[in-house]
Parts: structure tokens; C-alpha cells; sequence
């Protein structure tokens, strides 16, 4: 589904040429639940823009079927249901809200938050946010999910509760998870574990620790 050949890119700093990607190949089936790790500077989110094609590689062939990127930012006068419900109106305008919000109402039950619907980002915790910012990256029926450091800004307990989401989407609905992280028990928790180093990558990091520490 994901096909990466010999992606590089370089950022032009002034007079300085900064490669931060080295040639990646990679590629990434359908229904996988996908971590990617590496030191902070790695190149990590270089490589997830680049996925979620906000962000162009300086050279090499990015192959994707279906595509669909997810986001992580929520609008902050906008309600929970209104937020889910934005993807959809900008991608299927023809579609009428009544259904657009029924949709909505669906992801939102999916993701437990049933009773927030009305509620803005700054009536909800950290985790509802982050399940809200879920369910909206589900309404136009994505077949890849890509999270930058989901977890990042979250405590344990709300970690594990995002991270268990991600992993029954992944079960449930067979949708391709990829995430970012620099926690080994986090990638440890996904089924195969990519290991970025200085613009390239290399696997097997999650052989290494048990699945069950998280
Ligand atoms: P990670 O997500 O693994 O921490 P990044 O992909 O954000 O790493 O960054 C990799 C390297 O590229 C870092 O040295 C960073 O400073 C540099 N970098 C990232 N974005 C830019 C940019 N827009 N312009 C110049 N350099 C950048
Ligand atoms: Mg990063």
C-alpha cells in the first residue's frame, strides 16, 4: 500500500545543504500497525510529512493507494462534533449535513465520548482531545492513519488509553496505523517497529522488549 524508494530530503539552510533523509525504501501493507522510532532529529517527522504528503521529498518515489492523511490539531472555538464533522464538509460537500452529523455522532460513540459532543478542546482533558482529533481523522473513511507523537503531551494512563484505541482501529477496522514515538514500549505495543538513524532506517527494536510492558 506504502511504497518508499530511495527517498531523500534535504533542507537548504542559507549556504548550508542539511540531508536529514538518506535514501529510505520502505514498504508498508495494508492493515499494518507500524511504529517508527529514532533519536529526536532522526528525521522521524521528516518522514511522516512526507507520508502524510504535506511535505514533498527532495528526491526518490513515493507510491500510495488510497491515500488519506491524518492530522493532529483541533479547532479551538469549534465543539467536538463540529470538529469531527469538518473533514467531511470540505470532501464531500454534495453530502447533506444531516448525514455528515449522524456520521459524526457514530465516530464520536466509537471513540467514548458520547456525552462531550457539545464540548470545545478546552472543556476536555488531554485524552478526550486527542480521541476527538481520532475520530474526525476517521470520517472520510481513511485506509491509513498517521500519528506524529500521539502520545506525546499525555500522561500514562491516557497513553495507554489512546494507544489501545489506535491498536483496535488497527484490529477492528483493519486500517494501516503508523506512529511516531521515542518510547520503546510504545513501538514495543505495535506489531513491527521501524528504527530511524541519522536519515535511515533499519527494524527490529521491537523483538527486543515484551509486548507486555504496556
Ligand atoms: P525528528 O522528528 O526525528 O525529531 P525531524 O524530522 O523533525 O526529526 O528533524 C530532522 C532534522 O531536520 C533536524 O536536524 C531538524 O533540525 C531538521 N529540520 C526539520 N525541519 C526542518 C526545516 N523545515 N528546515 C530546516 N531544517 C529542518
Ligand atoms: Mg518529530
Amino acid at each position: 500500500m506504502i511504497r518508499l524508494r530511495d527517498i531523500t530530503k534535504v533542507y537548504h539552510l542559507g549556504e548550508i545543504d542539511l540531508q536529514v533523509l538518506k535514501g529510505i525504501t520502505l514498504d508498508i501493507n495494508e492493515g499494518e500497525f507500524v511504529s517508527l522510532t529514532g533519536a529526536s532529529g532522526s528525521g522521524k517527522s521528516t518522514l511522516m510529512n512526507i507520508l502524510g504528503c504535506l511535505d514533498r521529498p527532495t528526491s526518490g518515489h513515493y507510491y500510495i493507494a488510497g491515500e488519506d492523511v491524518a492530522k493532529f490539531n483541533l479547532l479551538s472555538r469549534t465543539t467536538a462534533l463540529e470538529n469531527v464533522m469538518m473533514p467531511a464538509v470540505y470532501a464531500h460537500p454534495a453530502l447533506s449535513m444531516k448525514a455528515m452529523r449522524e456520521r459524526s455522532v457514530e465516530l464520536l460513540n466509537l471513540v467514548g465520548l458520547s456525552d462531550r459532543m457539545d464540548h470545545t478542546p478546552a472543556q476536555l482533558s488531554g485524552g478526550q482531545q486527542q480521541r476527538v482529533a481520532i475520530a474526525r481523522s476517521l470520517i472520510n473513511n481513511p485506509s491509513i492513519l498517521l500519528a506524529d507523537e500521539p502520545t506525546g503531551n499525555l500522561d500514562s494512563t491516557t497513553s495507554k488509553e489512546v494507544l489501545h484505541m489506535f491498536k483496535d482501529l488497527n484490529r477492528q477496522q483493519g486500517i494501516t496505523v503508523i506512529l511516531v514515538t521515542h518510547d520503546p514500549k510504545i513501538a514495543a505495543f505495535t506489531d513491527r517497529a521501524i528504527n530511524m538513524a541519522d536519515g535511515l532506517i533499519c527494524e527490529g527494536i521491537s523483538d527486543m522488549l515484551s509486548k507486555d510492558d504496556i
